[in-house]
């Protein structure tokens, strides 16, 4: 009863419920078999509503059954990173801040998910309000990566990438404020973008950082990432940096099977040669870089002079604009307050309930950011990080007039070990270096599998294009994946015996 029937990419799911060879039920069910044997190991779902996703099966397969249209991803299991707000369940950032707090609404992707035919299929675990990189600080405990129970799965966006890896899902949503979707997608061996800031609207995405913060898609294979992106992408008044423009076909641009000869594809040299890379990522990337030069690319080297300071600038930027967004959790419009005898004032109550209801990383950012932002110290912190921001924008705008996409790692390591660094936070902010540059300029990021290490852990390389050039980045990865007969995989303790 129950095996699980089928590869997980999403577009093989939707070709069989479509010609009725699997019924969403039928593979719902399997599903949270799945979730049932597996997800307390890796710990990637905190919350689902097995019912309503059960339901929503039936009404699709009953849609289906009339022979009608049906949209892209009916009957699909999406999950969604617990920071999307979900009129389903609670929506808890992974704090006791917000552990009961039930949203009114829907998050704009969530709404798209579902009017795109996808059933919400869990929330998944992150670092506390999306606030580190080894989904090891949420108050449901660390997530697992599925390749190494003993390796953090990366973070925020943990959970999702986890459940992805793992096969409990095809795809699932998370959000990107310097790294979030990349890294964890690079640690568990699955894709992972990041689109233009704007392209898919924060409406409902609880904020962290508002002028970085974007919701993107993990996936097994870049196909899989286009469909999702597609339900997910375009204008939302709600949202007023969302921006208008038209959505392209992704999926056409994926599965065109054009040629990459004459593309170019700038390699970030400081980054390749930089000490502090993995020897095992470098010659994963040189060798992805290899597999584009024999596809016909030409690859061009590239300067980014700015780049040392993204890291220095993201962390001054982020936990400013966290300390702002930040303070509406008072104790009186959302979720938790403390209860102790001491908070007896007005002032108290809000001072005892942050104090219980963050935990240690998120205090750490706001009071950051409130020093960085107060009187004195904004000239010399705040307003000269965002005149760097802007030389890192125009370095993006220098390298993209001479090259199509920029290459080079994701992460300068593969995945680390549970506990390694949570206790030193410098060295947890080291492992942004790659990540945060896109977040700052906007840009659309993606990260896909390379040739794994020896010892089988996942490899990440980021590919970054042009504001709204999502089209040709996720063609030119697919490219990468077509040439190396890439072929999603689950790890060998998440396979299916019966599939
Ligand atoms: N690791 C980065 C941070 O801690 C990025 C987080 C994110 O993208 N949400 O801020």
């Amino acid at each position: 009863m129950n095996k699980t029937p089928m590869t997980l990419t999403l577009t093989a799911l939707g070709q069989q419920l479509r010609s009725g060879a699997l019924s969403s039920r039928r593979l719902i069910e399997s599903q949270l078999d799945r979730v049932h044997r597996s997800n307390a190991s890796i710990n990637a779902i905190v919350s689902i509503d097995s019912d309503r996703a059960l339901a929503q099966a039936d009404y699709w397969d009953r849609q289906i059954a009339t022979g009608q249209s049906i949209p892209a991803l009916a009957g699909i299991p999406i999950s969604v990173k617990d920071n999307l707000c979900s009129k389903t369940g609670v929506t808890s950032c992974g704090s006791r801040m917000l552990r009961d707090f039930r949203s009114p609404y829907d998050a704009h992707v969530v709404e798209r998910l579902e009017s795109s035919g996808a059933i919400l299929f869990g929330k998944t675990n992150l670092d506390e309000f999306a606030m580190g990189g080894s989904t090891e600080t949420s108050v449901f405990g660390p997530s697992r990566n599925p390749w190494d129970l003993q390796r953090t799965c990366g973070g925020s966006s943990g959970g999702s990438a986890a459940a992805v890896a793992a096969g409990l899902v095809p795809a699932s949503l998370g959000t990107d404020t310097g790294g979030s979707i990349r890294q964890p997608a690079a640690f568990c061996g699955v894709c992972g973008l990041k689109p233009t800031y704007g392209r898919v609207s924060r409406w409902g995405l609880i904020s962290y950082a508002s002028s970085l913060d974007t919701a993107g898609v993990f996936a097994q294979s870049v196909e899989d990432i286009a469909v999702v992106l597609q339900a997910i992408a375009g204008h939302d008044p709600r949202d007023s940096t969302s921006l208008p423009h038209d959505v392209p076909d992704y999926l056409a641009a994926v599965r065109q099977d054009h040629s990459i000869q004459g593309t170019r594809i700038g390699v970030i040299r400081d980054q390749i040669e930089s000490p502090g890379l993995d020897p095992q990522v470098r010659s994963s990337l040189l060798e992805a870089i290899e597999a584009y030069r024999r596809l016909g690319a030409q690859i061009v080297d590239v300067q980014m002079p700015h780049s040392k300071y993204s890291i220095a600038t993201y962390y001054i930027i982020a936990p400013c604009e966290a300390s702002s967004n930040l303070a509406r959790y008072d104790g009186v419009h959302y979720g938790f307050r403390s209860s102790a005898k001491t908070a007896s004032t007005l002032d108290r109550m809000i001072e005892q309930t942050r104090s219980e209801g963050f935990g240690p990383e998120v205090q750490r950012r706001i009071l950051l950011g409130t020093y960085a932002l107060s009187a004195g110290y904004y000239d010399a912190y705040y307003l000269q990080a965002l005149k760097v921001r802007r030389l890192i924008r125009q370095d993006y705008d220098d390298a993209f007039a001479k090259v199509d996409v920029l290459l080079g790692p994701t992460t300068p390591q593969p995945a680390f070990r549970l506990g390694e660094k949570i206790n030193d936070p410098i060295q947890l902010y080291l492992q942004d270096l790659f990540t945060v540059g896109a977040n700052l300029a906007g840009i659309p990021a993606l990260s896909i599998p390379t040739a794994p290490g020896p010892d089988g852990l996942p490899i990440g390389m980021q590919l970054q294009a042009p504001v709204l050039a999502e089209a040709k980045l996720l063609s030119i990865a697919a490219a990468y994946h077509r040439a190396t007969e890439y072929q999603p995989k689950l790890p060998a303790a998440f396979e299916d015996p019966t599939s």
